[in-house]
């Protein structure tokens, strides 16, 4: 068995849970590493306190296999029923979790298939592990930062006034392939009065010189780890002075925020800090989002560094720093980097110039 799988099955105990079921998704691929396809037959991770199985369709078996998962596995044919074999396989648990996004259907037909167990949720446990990442991760975090870095440093090939934001942002994609990635997870090129839609993505207006323009891009690479940074441009000329002195503000807040995580602090304390220096400015109510959010084989997972999570960070968690300041109808900013949690203070994993980059 894995060390992550025995963890799980240690902590599982440790909550009382006699059975942990997980379908495909990013719970399943961490503990197994098997990025199995939520297709409509059931594959679905049965960890107990004495075993570990994986319940696959028999024509996907080879494919888990492929996969390289450690465990054993018990297949079942097109007429069976495969919610019966689970039942089978967890016995008479008193406490029976399931992972958070199971689809619904599946938590009823088990239910039915386990009439005496009682259902929770087994998110919050997976997450407990995936929230600390192990060397290997954040080696592939740090990849992942750099590949996306390359993107943000070639933005002048592309960014110019005249063209739309769909058009540099499919040169964008293309680019986020290029340098290192496998997917292009979003590619958000917000100019102008876009740019104050945080998760705006592109449209067809056209970039006019010298207004600002929000980039926000991410992918998975191939080791299965996301990356995700925001940085602001402007091309073809000045902008408005006032723009230029609300992203000093977003900077100063930025930086103080990097300065002052590190292990010990909550969460919501390294938010607590950005958000002062930008409401002592006076854009307090238009830093309208948390700071940020874990990375990892997902681009938003826990810690999530918001007001309210009083969650000490420890070494290895990885999240984003990211506070913005939106002004509807004229502009926004916002200045990501992703960054873990070191022995005395954290590593920076985003590294190209945080002032507004002049093309
Ligand atoms: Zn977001
Ligand atoms: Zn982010
Ligand atoms: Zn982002």
């Amino acid at each position: 068995m894995t060390e992550r799988l025995d963890r799980a099955r240690i902590l599982a105990g440790q909550h009382g849970i006699d059975a942990l079921l997980v379908t495909p998704g990013a719970d399943l691929r961490y503990l197994t590493g098997y990025a199995a396809k939520p297709l409509e037959r059931l594959t679905c991770l049965v960890v107990t306190q004495l075993r570990v199985q994986l319940v696959v369709p028999e024509l996907e078996r080879a494919a888990a296999e492929a996969a390289g998962v450690d465990m054993e596995i018990v297949t079942f044919g097109e007429t069976d029923d495969p919610f019966a074999l689970v039942a089978d396989l967890v016995g008479n648990a008193e406490i029976v979790a399931v992972d958070d996004h199971m689809w619904a259907s599946r938590v009823f037909a088990l239910q039915e298939a386990m009439p005496e167990a009682g259902f929770v949720l087994g998110g919050q446990l997976v997450s407990d592990l995936r929230v600390v990442k192990e060397q290997s991760e954040v080696d592939a975090l740090r990849a992942a930062g750099a590949a996306i870095d390359r993107v943000h440093a070639r933005m002048g090939e592309w960014l110019r006034p005249g063209r739309t934001e769909r058009e540099v942002g499919a040169d964008i994609a293309r680019a986020i392939i290029d340098e290192g990635h496998e997917q292009v997870d979003f590619v958000i090129v917000g100019s102008g009065p876009n740019g104050a839609s945080p998760h705006h993505e592109v449209s067809d207006r056209v970039i006019q010189a010298g207004e600002p323009v929000v980039v926000d891009i991410g992918g998975t690479t191939p080791a299965g780890y996301c990356s995700d940074s925001t940085r602001n441009y402007v091309a073809g000329g000045e902008p408005d002075p006032g723009y230029v002195a609300m992203l000093e503000v977003l900077k100063q807040a930025q930086h103080a925020q990097r300065e002052y995580a590190r292990p010990g602090v909550t969460a919501e304390s390294v938010d607590a800090v950005g958000r002062r220096i930008i409401a002592e400015a006076g854009y307090g109510d238009r830093f309208i989002h948390r700071t940020g959010h874990g990375i990892g084989q997902e681009t938003h997972e826990e810690p999530y560094i918001v007001e309210g999570n009083g969650t000490e960070l420890e070494p290895g968690m990885a999240f984003s720093i990211e506070p913005g300041i939106y002004v509807a109808g004229q502009w926004g900013a916002r200045i990501e980097d992703i960054v873990v949690c070191t022995e005395d203070g954290i590593e920076v994993l985003n590294n190209t110039p945080r002032d507004l980059v002049r093309l």
